[in-house]
């Protein structure tokens, strides 16, 4: 099914600045609204109850798989995490273009209920830099980093299923390309269409 909104998936692994990258593009671009996921994880610092995540107990998310409530949801790192159907569908119905933050095996499902959705994959520049982007940001142990570092083997290795890819090497460049691919969703004929209808109209384009 065709809705007017469009639908950007991002995924990549932990370290990887797909965080960063996001925030930055939701802040220049009005248009474009990130989605509020469920966890059965606990709220960290200043994290807020419908702000960064809905926070479920393991029995609320239970009854919401169960009702069939999420489009996707998966185990990322031992905590569940899902998005709501109903939230995206009423979303990209009205217009709006979500963007939503997940796990690569969220993302892939997304693609199987959206087909129109875009797969945006952020890798590292090398694994150097991922490693030492994880010491940096000083909160995770040693051990946590290791596992990070070894699931992330594993969530580059899915990076051929994805529509694009950026390669974070200088944030600048990879913000001009993630801008540069919802521009270019908006710019498709049938996006085009909804939004300029009057100079289609007096184009006599029909
Ligand atoms: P964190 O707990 O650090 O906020 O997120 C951990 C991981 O879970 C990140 O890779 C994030 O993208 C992923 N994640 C967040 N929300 C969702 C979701 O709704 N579905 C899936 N599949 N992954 C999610």
């Amino acid at each position: 099914m065709d809705y007017p909104g469009n639908l950007f998936v991002v995924s990549a692994p932990s370290g990887a600045g797909k965080s960063t990258l996001v925030k930055a593009l939701l802040e220049l671009d009005s248009q474009a609204h990130r989605s509020i996921s469920h966890t059965t994880r606990a709220p960290r610092g200043q994290e807020k109850h419908g702000r960064e995540y809905f926070f479920a107990s393991e029995q609320e998310f239970d009854a919401m798989v169960a009702g069939n409530a999420f489009v996707e949801w998966a185990n990322v790192h031992g905590n569940r995490y899902g998005t709501s159907k109903k939230a995206i569908e009423e979303r990209i119905s009205q217009g709006a273009d979500i963007v939503l933050e997940i796990d690569f095996q969220g993302a892939l499902q997304i693609k199987q209920a959206f087909a129109n959705a875009v797969l945006v994959f952020i890798l590292p520049p090398s694994w150097e830099e991922l490693r030492s982007r994880l010491e940096r940001r000083g909160e995770d142990s040693a051990e946590v980093i290791e596992r990070r570092l070894r699931n992330a083997a594993h969530e580059m290795a899915q990076v051929e299923k994805f529509d694009f890819v950026i390669i974070n090497e200088m944030f600048e460049r990879a913000l001009f390309d993630l801008k540069a691919i919802v521009h270019a969703q908006r710019l498709k004929y049938a996006a085009q269409r909804r939004a300029r209808a009057s100079t289609f109209e007096s184009l006599n384009i029909t």
